[in-house]
């Protein structure tokens, strides 16, 4: 399928989300700017409100009637645009005619490389809906063999596409840098991997890459400015941060990367690192399914106890210093949503501050799909430059 003919810098002079990979962003406000950021303004209005004309646009966006038919008339011409015939209408006068976002004419495929079993795989519209799925088993393949997986995969998705894709967003283990180079991820024994690179070069269509926590925390937060912890526990453990409504990269782009932290002094069991007790040690899926796998039934319970009560004592000192309301555990839930997740919240109201407002941990309210649907919102933020 030929790429898309989408401009890709709409995003160029809008505040990049901070694990937006692709353009730089130039710091110098030029009238191209202010028309890529006015036609943000129209993108996310019609994907937030619907269906509009262009009088509702010119009201909710502040922009000028002429200045919205303008941008109205370069999206549909796009192909990003699509007129939809006029309303019903009890006013006197001529009946305003619809636009809407082409919501069909392109579609997001979006990947999730964290799962300890399978990479999964999801074909997405362009407000989210997730149209069609694929998983590919891993076998516990790592380096070349584990890419060509994860290349197969979206390239299975983009064919299965009706229409232009608009891009390739993932959400793969390890510390991702802003330009899509796996930094590290040792579970799959990529180092300085140029993961877009190498998936532009196969797909010839627009990639971003995130790590797999923080795309599931781009899902999680949607457009609210909370402040939230997502951990994202599968082959590995991790977290996304957001903290004064900006997600949170660190200077080495490794935040969150909460897994090797030792929890305790008591030593634990070895980890993959060579170290004793880190947390993934305790809490990585495969770790968890091993332990339980091994155990009598009746020790089942106390061993996710444990479990969830190491991870409160890793993030007690992260939710105290932030003042964070909030933590979101994603991952497999007949391990996580239970036992495991309340001697989290249990540890992590024991060991912070308890002023009578105390922190909640739950599941995400997009299950097996937070990653790919923050996959998704990568691309549609670095495409488009909507939320
Ligand atoms: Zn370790």
């Amino acid at each position: 399928m030929a790429p898309t003919q989408v401009r890709s810098d709409a995003a160029v002079a809008l505040p990049r989300d901070a694990f937006a990979s692709g353009a730089p962003r130039r710091a110098k406000v030029l009238p191209e700017h202010a028309r890529a950021h006015n036609r943000t303004l129209v993108l996310q209005t019609l994907l937030d409100e619907g269906p509009s004309s262009r009088a509702d646009l010119a009201r909710a966006t502040s922009l000028t009637r002429v200045t919205v038919s303008d941008l109205v008339a370069e999206l549909v011409a796009e192909g990003l645009l699509a007129e939809l015939g006029t309303r019903e209408d009890p006013r006197p006068g001529k009946p305003a005619t619809l636009v809407d976002l082409a919501r069909d004419a392109f579609l997001i495929v979006g990947l999730d490389l964290s799962d300890a079993a399978a990479f999964r795989g999801a074909l997405l519209a362009i407000d989210g809906t997730v149209l069609d799925r694929a998983e590919v088993p891993t076998h516990a393949a790592t380096g070349e063999e584990a890419l060509a997986l994860a290349i197969d995969l979206a390239r299975t998705l983009r064919d299965r596409a009706a229409t232009p894709v608009l891009g390739v967003g993932v959400g793969t283990p390890g510390v991702v840098d802003v330009d899509g180079v796996v930094l590290q991820a040792p579970n799959l024994d990529w180092h300085d991997l140029p993961l877009r690179d190498r998936l532009v070069d196969a797909l010839g269509v627009p990639v971003h890459v995130a790590n797999d926590a923080n795309a599931a925390l781009l899902a999680e937060r949607g457009r609210s400015n909370a402040d939230v912890l997502v951990v994202r526990i599968g082959l590995g453990v991790g977290a996304g941060l957001a903290v004064g409504g900006v997600p949170v990269r660190g200077t080495r782009s490794a935040a969150g990367e909460i897994g090797h932290v030792t929890i305790g002094t008591d030593g634990g069991p070895r980890c993959a690192c060579g170290r004793d007790g880190c947390l993934e040690a305790w809490l990585a899926e495969p770790r968890l399914r091993h332990a339980l796998a091994v155990a009598d039934a009746s020790d089942h319970d106390r061993i996710l106890d444990e479990a969830g009560h190491r991870l409160g004592i890793a993030l007690a000192p992260i939710v105290g210093v932030l003042d964070l309301p909030r933590v979101v555990v994603s991952g497999p839930a007949d391990l996580l949503d239970g036992t495991l997740a309340r001697a989290a919240e249990r540890t992590l109201r024991e060991r912070t501050l308890d002023d009578g407002q105390e922190v909640v941990v739950a599941m995400t309210k997009h299950g097996d799909d937070v990653v790919v649907r923050g996959a998704a919102m990568l691309v549609r933020s670095g495409e488009l430059g909507v939320a």
